[in-house]
């Protein structure tokens, strides 16, 4: 089959990979000049790292099993990682559940409620049965409205802007899933990061593409997909110069958001309108270079709503610096609405808003510290779903014959990653095997 993959993310470089591999003929159209999406990486000195922070769980075997299958699993490394939330103008450390248990900010009885809460959410096999509630109103149920006020409401309301009472129950079930399941055996939660970045990955899988005879385009925007007799016929596609071709393909997979697909073709109802359902959070993703660390923490969420930021993920605490000729790397992290304001500031001004609440987690922070930095905003970043979502979550095969979906929306309840890029890129390939 001659097919066209839209997207060189990790969802159209997995399919592309494992397609080009039985036979066929694939071509990935990608609008920027780079390949791994939301996961691609930027060198900075001698080094490599993820322009968002990247870490994978356990939990995720589909691309365990990716990095096995090309030959490059040596390079993923098991570290111990160390969390904690800011609420109440103090840094608590919560890795572990001892440390739950010892959380003074609320008292021990709702500690042992919280603890017991989160052993029956990692038990509970039936997500389907929390379906039609919010986590917020789930959640304001189950703990104590102390508990609520300073931990969970200003987490949800940190993460998801304006959507924070409107996110899905399954959704905080399958953080518990993950986050419990990737405990070892005393505990301690242990996360997996690839040497030298995800940036291996992308390049063995490309060149897996290429060896295979498949073509990546960059600075290819896709701009049209045609149809004729309800059955795909051909792309356009438009270069840096805003020249158009118009290409044949037997298969289209697309894999970019709902509403980017809504513009390429005609989607009729009802899978139209419940793709509208799905809303999308951008991302402002920060990274400093800094000759000092800020916190000892690998993660640090903030429950505090009058910061301007979500968390500080601080890489080398949990990858040795050795790794980053010895400096340290810091992510400040945001998702934020499609308009909200903050998108609209460039380093110097969000640097300016951040500086007083960086002061905040560690008195002793100075810009003086920053020996370099990067600056991204992401697009469609976290995909936020209704309430019920199973009911209309839309199919990997479009009703369209020939043209495939493959997006970060169609992972659910799971919250999204690459891992589950690699699982739905997989279920594309069954599905054109079988047709
Ligand atoms: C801040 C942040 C932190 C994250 N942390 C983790 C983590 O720790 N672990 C983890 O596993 N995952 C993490 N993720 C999620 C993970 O990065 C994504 O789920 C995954 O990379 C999505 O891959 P994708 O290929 O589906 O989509 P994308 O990466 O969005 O790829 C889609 C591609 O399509 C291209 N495109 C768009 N429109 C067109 C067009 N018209 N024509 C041609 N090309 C087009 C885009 O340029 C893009 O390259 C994180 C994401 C973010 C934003």
């Amino acid at each position: 089959m001659n097919i066209c993959i839209i997207g060189a993310g990790i969802t159209g470089l997995a399919a592309g990979h494992k397609l080009s591999k039985l036979g066929h003929k694939v071509s990935i159209f990608e609008s920027a000049s780079f390949s791994g999406g939301q996961a691609s990486t930027i060198k900075i000195d001698n080094f490599e790292i993820e322009k968002a922070y990247h870490h994978l769980f356990a939990t995720d075997k589909s691309i365990l099993k990716l990095y096995k299958e090309l030959g490059i699993s040596d390079e993923l490394t098991w570290y111990k990682s160390s969390v904690a939330t800011y609420a109440e103008n103090k840094i608590w450390k919560t890795s572990s559940p001892v440390d739950l248990l010892k959380l003074s900010l609320i008292p021990f009885s709702e500690r042992v409620k919280l603890f017991i809460v989160s052993i029956r959410l990692k038990l509970l096999t039936n997500w389907k049965k929390l379906e039609n509630e919010t986590a917020y109103s789930w959640l304001s149920k189950k703990v104590s409205n102390k508990t609520f006020e300073i931990i969970f409401k200003p987490l949800l309301k940190g993460k998801f802007g304006r959507y924070y009472d409107k996110i899905p129950m399954p959704w905080f079930w399958s953080k518990v899933q993950t986050r419990v399941s990737s405990r070892n055996y005393k505990l301690q939660e242990v996360l997996c990061y690839p040497n030298n970045s995800f940036s291996n990955l992308i390049s063995n899988l490309e060149r897996s593409i290429k060896e295979n005879k498949g073509q990546i385009f960059f600075n290819k925007k896709v701009t049209k997909i045609i149809s004729k007799s309800n059955k795909i016929d051909s792309i356009n596609v438009q270069d840096a110069d805003s020249v158009t071709e118009n290409i044949k393909f037997d298969i289209v997979i697309s894999t970019v958001p709902y509403n980017v697909l809504d513009k390429l073709t005609h989607i009729s109802d009802p899978l139209k309108d419940s793709m509208s359902k799905v809303d999308y959070m951008s991302a402002i993703v920060m990274i400093l270079i800094l000759n000092e660390k800020v916190t000892n923490y690998y993660w640090l969420s903030i429950a505090d709503n009058e910061f301007p930021f979500l968390g500080l993920i601080e890489h080398t605490n949990l990858i040795p610096k050795s790794f980053y000729a010895d400096n340290n790397i810091l992510y400040i992290t945001n998702y934020v609405e499609n308009d909200n304001s903050l998108l609209e500031l460039d380093y110097k001004e969000l640097l300016d808003l951040y500086l007083p609440y960086l002061k905040k987690i560690n008195n002793k922070f100075s810009t003086n510290w920053i020996k370099d930095y990067r600056f991204n905003k992401i697009n469609y970043a976290q995909p936020i779903f209704p309430v019920n979502y199973s009911s209309i979550k839309i199919p990997l095969k479009l009703p369209l014959q020939g043209l495939y979906s493959a997006n970060t929306a169609q992972i659910y309840p799971e919250d999204r990653g690459t891992n589950y890029s690699v699982a739905i890129a997989e279920k594309i390939t069954k599905l054109i095997q079988n047709n």
